[in-house]
């Protein structure tokens, strides 16, 4: 048995032989690289390609995209081959780009492929996950309640808008905005940012291909109702400067009948801070619709009305007729109104008077904000008479009513405080629009008008 084993000399040879080949063999499987998914270059007959593959850790999110790159690609292939040779290649390329904020990471992709034409065809492709999880996320994920996608499109329109005046592009305005209308298709490509959510129009979204891409950037602070709290945080701890009024208790007043004062066209210096000063006599506060373009002369005065306890809304920037005036220049004179006070004041107004009460729905969605109107009109511009002016608003004075006056003549403080020492007699109290909402313990609703709080 044991002779049948044993090897002959030329048998060992042989042997070893075979064992040395199917030790190359083995070494040179290992050795072959696996597909390289990073970059492929390709230089064909009539065209070249040359695809980045995105290297990044979360599997699942790159296989999807390896997958949606190798579809384009078989598609650019197949719609090339039986195209004849021309004197500028056909071409395809795939670059990508990576970014992380707080927990989210981006992913970008970049595709244009030329197969004849004009000019390339762009197409964006972008991926959100959640770099802790590794799970996917769409804007849908972020969006924190049902109508942040029509306050996203709004800002988003705003902003374009703004791009475009700054640019001096002269933006197709009814272009921009069927881009940034409320669908979530119009918001496939953003990251965050230090300085906000940057959201990306690839070519002929928002503006002609002409123009490029269109990248604007929505600060956080105006995200704050858009998007989820969890991922508008940004590093670092904002320093801002808190200023605290004068919080009153409103107990005292419990029962009472309320009226509501409202100035509105200043702040002014003499006739603003002549009210301001007498207005404990009668335990009143008042509240001031400002203009945005006035403010930054009267810092001080508005300052010192809002310090002591009275209530600052809108009334613009420019008292325009916002009836007549496209979205962009709308939501400029609330947004820059509200940036100036909020300067001065360190918050934003939420009550808003629109110039000459003039407002709709639309206007209403575009400054997000309460529209205050008024229903005893002292006429107080025209009468320029205290006496008169008094005997208004007490005529007409009720539980609830909202008077309207006009804070750049003394004869309309002269007045006010003229009615303000009749009616208090007559047992009642004088309230911002804050403190009447808060004692008749209601709500106020952004698509009404108010003309008194009942
Ligand atoms: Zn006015």
């Amino acid at each position: 048995m044991r002779s049948s084993i044993k090897l002959s000399e030329k048998g060992k040879k042989f042997f070893t032989s075979l064992l040395i080949l199917v030790m190359v063999i083995f070494l040179a499987i290992c050795n072959t690289p696996k597909k390289d998914y990073k970059h492929e270059i390709l230089e064909g007959d009539n065209y070249s390609l040359k695809i980045d593959y995105p290297d990044i850790k979360n599997k699942l999110i790159a296989k999807e995209a390896i997958s949606f790159i190798d579809d384009r690609k078989k598609e650019f292939i197949n719609s090339i081959k039986d195209l004849e040779k021309k004197e500028s290649k056909y071409d395809f390329s795939v670059t990508y780009n990576l970014s992380s904020y707080n927990n989210i990471d981006v992913l970008h992709l970049l595709i244009f492929s030329y197969t004849g034409g004009a000019h390339y065809i762009r197409e964006d492709k972008s991926y959100y996950y959640n770099n802790q999880t590794g799970k996917e996320l769409t804007l849908n994920d972020l969006l924190a309640s049902d109508d942040s996608l029509s306050k996203l499109s709004n800002l988003a329109y705003y902003y374009v808008m703004e791009y475009s005046h700054n640019n001096s592009l002269n933006l197709s305005e009814e272009m921009v905005r069927e881009g940034t209308e409320a669908k979530l298709d119009n918001f496939l490509h953003f990251t965050f940012i230090q300085e906000g959510l940057e959201i990306l129009f690839p070519p002929y979204h928002v503006a002609a291909w002409a123009y490029g891409e269109i990248k604007i950037i929505i600060p956080y602070n105006e995200l704050r109702e858009v998007i989820k709290e969890e991922y508008i945080i940004p590093h670092g701890n904002n320093n801002e400067e808190t200023i605290n009024p004068k919080v009153r208790s409103l107990d005292e007043f419990q029962g009472k009948k309320l009226i509501a004062f409202t100035f509105d066209d200043g702040p002014a210096l003499k006739s603003t801070n002549k009210l301001l000063d007498n207005l404990d006599k009668y335990n009143a506060r008042v509240t001031f619709f400002v203009l945005g373009s006035r403010v930054n002369q009267y810092k001080d005065t508005l300052k010192k009305a809002y310090l002591q306890g009275n209530q600052i809304g809108s009334h613009t920037y420019s008292h325009l007729n916002l009836l007549k005036l496209n979205d962009y220049d709308i939501i400029r004179e609330i947004k820059n109104t509200n940036k100036v006070i909020k300067d001065i004041i360190g918050v934003e107004p939420t009550l808003l008077r629109p110039p000459y009460g003039n407002i709709n729905k639309e206007i209403k969605s575009l400054a997000d904000m309460y529209t205050i109107l008024w229903d005893i009109d002292t006429e107080d511009w025209k009468l320029k008479d205290k006496n008169k002016i008094a005997e208004n608003i007490v005529k007409y004075a009720h539980d609830g009513a909202i008077v309207l006056l006009h804070d750049l003549y003394d004869t309309s403080i002269e007045g006010a405080l003229l009615a303000m020492e009749q009616l208090i007699k007559e047992d009642y109290a004088f309230v911002t629009i804050e403190e009447m909402i808060k004692l008749k313990n209601i709500n106020l609703d952004k698509e009404k008008s108010y003309f008194s709080i009942k």
